[in-house]
């Protein structure tokens, strides 16, 4: 038995066979060649397969993880057309008397070696995706598949890493766990496992990969980030009775559809989904939730290539409001920048987007742009239930220029003689630490408070949330964290706001019940959590 300690991203336990997932490593060799227009040809062939095969994953994406998710396979398409990385092969080719295979993974490494080399985050990332289209390039020139269709049965994969087209590849349905050596929790496949509900450990250590063999019995917990290989008689009947009760609770939480999310003592929450997408609309609906806490609207700009009308923005919105009916949605407004980029927005590269001109900040600086927005949320008001939420906020300055803008949208559309709600709720992001410690200032000019845990927690304790390096730095249950929703929470109730949380830390369940001590009035977690915590909170009772 061999016990690895890695990092679970998605929590639920795995007990079955392993599989090392074996990347048909096509071995590159220099060769000097004659025919320069045969080999350019053969790229083109490969190059043609291999869009078909992206486009082929691509929909299996959409079906399995969403648009949101699926889009990264979009962008391998559009890397696979680029004009500048297509005549590198070439040049290289007749330029060189080379063969296509060697052309096609310098000019791979040199992408993305030009890619990493850039000081942002969102670009270095692409360095992963411009090598796997490489590799599928070579791998389509020599008729290689990789050892990963062929499953038999339902086994644990594991790899020193995966790249997202091969987590999405892979057939879900004889997919136990996914185990990796490298990765970061916000990695794409981190995200992708999230999604497709696959419990995932990463980050076990480079070691374990030429200590497991295919067929070894394993226990992988996405709970614990613990992976077990050959585990004794004893390990692996707790593991199974672990299995066994997870199911169970699993099958108990679907009879608490139509329940209320109440304590024992009367206590009254709304539990509300997070969504990125009207795709996800329908986990919403069969989960349960009071309603949309956060609806983060960013994701239609980043799907496209240049900025979503008003007309786009407004279809959307309305299908959100019309799909919830009387419930209520949430819609954030563009929370853009750091490492959420879109290239058509020509930002400044900046030392710390982070702390850069991200979210509110970039809003308020394009006035037009943001108004766009606003128009489209206010017409689609009329379709339900809607609040606004907006992010990143550190002043009251920035609260009184959204009123005026919101009211500047508000005259001109009673001057176009268009339709709008007068009862849409307003509110902020607490996500920064200004946000929290002037929230009684903050209160009195919105409806309610929604704390961004995720950026709270970086932004409290200077951990940067995209850095794997800082993971163990950024304790979520910080002192810090906590007395700042509380103080949050005490000065949204002064002056008759609601306050609720929709970061990640509203689904740890750890934390339920000192949350709704502090008072909080709704938590927003992803579709998939609804139930849990209804469960948990039906446990508390607050009057002990
Ligand atoms: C947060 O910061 O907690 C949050 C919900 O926003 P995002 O994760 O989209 O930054
Ligand atoms: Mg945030």
């Amino acid at each position: 038995m061999i016990k690895y300690q890695g990092k679970g991203v998605y929590g639920a336990i795995a007990v079955g066979k392993i599989s090392v997932f074996k990347r048909q490593d096509v071995q590159v060799k220099r060769v000097k060649i004659e025919d320069t227009s045969a080999e350019i040809a053969r790229v083109k062939a490969a190059k043609e397969r291999a869009i078909m095969q992206i486009q082929e994953i691509y929909e299996k994406a959409l079906k399995e993880v969403g648009e949101a998710n699926a889009q990264i396979f979009e962008i391998h398409m559009m890397m696979i057309e680029d004009d500048d990385y297509n005549e590198a092969i070439v040049e290289m080719i007749q330029g060189q008397s080379v063969n296509a295979e060697y052309a096609v993974a310098v000019t791979g490494d040199n992408f993305a070696e030009m890619f990493s080399s850039i000081d942002d985050s969102y670009m270095q990332a692409r360095a992963v995706d411009v090598r796997d289209i490489s590799n599928r390039i070579i791998a389509c020139m020599n008729n290689v598949e990789n050892e990963s269709q062929g499953l038999d049965g339902k086994q644990i994969i594991c790899a020193d890493d995966l790249a997202p087209s091969e987590t999405v590849s892979l057939d879900k349905d004889k997919v136990l766990a996914f185990v990796t050596a490298h990765g970061s929790s916000n990695s794409h496949t981190a995200i992708l496992a999230r999604n497709m509900n696959i419990p995932a450990i990463i980050g076990v250590g480079e070691q374990f990969l030429s200590q497991i063999k295919d067929g070894d019995m394993a226990i992988a917990d996405g709970f614990t980030g613990e992976f077990i290989c050959n585990p004794d008689e004893e390990t692996l009947s707790a593991a199974k009775k672990k299995l066994e009760s997870e199911a169970e609770k699993k099958a108990l939480l679907q009879k608490l559809k139509g329940k209320e999310n109440i304590t024992l003592d009367g206590r009254k929450i709304n539990i509300y989904a997070n969504i990125g997408s009207v795709d996800n609309i329908g986990a919403v609906l069969l989960n349960d939730a009071g309603g949309i806490g956060l609806f983060r609207s960013e994701f239609l700009y980043l799907e496209n290539t240049d900025y979503p009308t008003e007309e786009e923005q407004f279809k959307v919105y309305k299908r959100v409001l019309e799909s919830m009916a009387a419930k209520k949605v949430i819609i954030r407004t563009l929370d853009i920048g750091a490492d959420k980029q879109a290239e058509y927005f020509n930002l400044d590269k900046e030392e710390n987007p982070a702390l850069g001109l991200r979210a509110i900040r970039l809003c308020l600086s394009r006035p037009e742009m943001f108004k766009v927005q606003l128009r489209a949320l206010y017409r689609a008001s009329v379709y339900g239930r809607l609040g606004i939420m907006f992010p990143m906020i550190t002043s009251v300055s920035e609260l009184e220029k959204i009123h005026a803008l919101c009211e500047q949208v508000k005259n001109e559309l009673t001057a176009d003689h268009i339709e709008y709600s007068d009862s849409i709720e307003l509110g902020i992001m607490i996500e920064t630490p200004a946000a929290a410690i002037i929230s009684d200032k903050l209160a009195p000019m919105v409806d309610f408070f929604s704390v961004g845990t995720n950026d709270l927690t970086q932004y409290t304790l200077a951990c940067d949330r995209q850095n794997p390096y800082v993971e163990n730095f950024c304790d979520t249950h910080h002192e810090a964290i906590l007395r700042l929703i509380e103080m949050s929470a005490q000065n949204a109730h002064k002056h008759g706001a609601w306050i609720g949380i929709c970061g990640e830390l509203a689904a740890d369940t750890t934390l339920t019940e000192t949350f709704l001590r502090m008072g909080i009035d709704e938590l927003s977690v992803s579709p998939s959590f609804v139930l849990k915590v209804r469960d948990v909170v039906r446990k508390i009772d607050l009057s002990k």
